[in-house]
């Protein structure tokens, strides 16, 4: 089983896009997925066509020991994966969680439970450097960072490339950056292609060489409770992750 964390504490860069199309694209290619929802949003939930409202059991009671990943886990129809949903009451588990003990390793402790059930885990980060995020860094192999390339694209990222480390030489000796994913992407933009050199270039190799378009379709499906992918997977966005879930199944054999 390979865990992987998307993260990026700036809102709408794409994160919830990359996890659930990613999760799709995963299965589609024989993966066992599991997609852990970590945003009390719940865009990720409801994006793998899962009701987030009325939910008996979350990722809430899952991180504060009242019940296993095995009984809170769904799977939405027509969706080749496994979702451990989220939904507002997480927003609370922030607050509780301060109190308990091994605070920052209640899902890695969960997912040790079902272990044998999948090829990959993809957690869906909120849009913040809380607990939650920590929770997700601290039992991931590996952090993928979606990003737009525009000019603010690099602010940002150094925080989160040093929480990273810090996490690494305090709870996690496993955790690596695999790499940095570009979205949203224009090639007719000059500003792109600007920002876009300048991540190959301070960042090489840990670049994906899939560039995901900006693609109208991948906006539009999570209001039919798909991944793109699987809503129309001719489209260019959908193609796309395809091509990225094969860029992730190759780097995960490297490790
Ligand atoms: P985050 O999870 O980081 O907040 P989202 O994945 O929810 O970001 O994306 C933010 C918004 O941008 C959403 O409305 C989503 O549908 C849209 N979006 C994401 N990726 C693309 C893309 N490649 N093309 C067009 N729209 C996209
Ligand atoms: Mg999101």
């Amino acid at each position: 089983m390979r865990i992987f964390a998307v993260a990026n504490q700036k809102g709408g860069v794409g994160k919830t896009t990359t996890t659930v199309n990613l999760a799709a694209a995963l299965a589609q290619a024989g993966q066992r997925v599991l997609l852990v929802d970590l945003d009390p949003q719940g865009n990720a939930t409801m994006g793998s066509g899962v009701d987030k409202r009325g939910l008996a059991l979350s990722v809430y009671q899952v991180l504060l020991g009242l019940s296993d990943i095995a009984a809170a886990r769904r799977r939405g129809r027509g969706v080749p994966y496994d979702v451990l949903p989220a939904n507002r009451e997480l927003a609370g588990a922030e607050v509780e969680l301060v109190d308990l003990d091994h605070r920052e390793h209640r899902l890695r402790e969960a997912l040790e439970g079902v272990g044998d059930d999948y090829d990959f885990v993809l957690i869906d980060c909120p849009p913040s450097l809380s607990l939650l995020t920590l929770n997700g860094l601290a039992c991931a192999h590996g952090v993928v960072i979606p990003m737009q390339c525009e000019y603010y694209a690099l602010e940002g990222l150094s925080d989160l490339v040093n929480t990273i480390k810090r996490v690494h030489a305090s709870f996690n000796r496993e955790l690596k950056l695999i790499g940095l994913l570009r979205v949203m992407y224009d090639p007719r933009s000059t500003l792109s292609q600007q920002v876009s050199a300048q991540l190959e270039q301070h960042f090489g190799d840990k670049v994906f060489r899939t560039l995901v378009p900006r693609n109208v379709r991948l906006a539009e499906a999570p209001s039919y409770g798909l991944p793109g992918v699987l809503f129309d997977r001719n489209a260019k966005g959908s193609q796309a992750y395809g091509a990225f879930a094969a860029e992730m199944i190759e780097r995960a054999r490297r490790f």
